[in-house]
């Protein structure tokens, strides 16, 4: 008898970091998905209107966008951008 077909296998899926999307550049870090972190991010061009609104909204009418990027890059891009366009989703 096998299980293979059946067992979860999301977690040990190989991807890529998504880090480039924020940084413009891409990092060579792939592994599997447990050892990465979703984060939604506010892209510079929707700042403005944000601010000016005093309202961050919410995901995805904000326009901001969500990546799977590893922990490291995670706490690289929260250094750069800082806490208000950058948060970590609990997943
Ligand atoms: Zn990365």
């Amino acid at each position: 008898m096998t299980y293979y077909s059946t067992r979860p296998m999301r977690r040990e899926k190989i991807m890529n970091c998504q880090c480039g999307e924020v940084m413009g550049e891409q990092c060579e870090w792939s592994g599997p998905v447990a050892e990465m972190v979703m984060v939604e991010w506010m892209p510079y061009q929707h700042r403005d209107s944000h601010v000016a609104a005093r309202n961050r909204g919410t995901y995805p009418l904000n326009g901001a966008i969500r990546i799977a990027v590893e922990r490291s890059c995670a706490d690289r891009i929260e250094a750069e951008e800082g806490a208000e366009w950058f948060r970590r989703l609990e997943v």
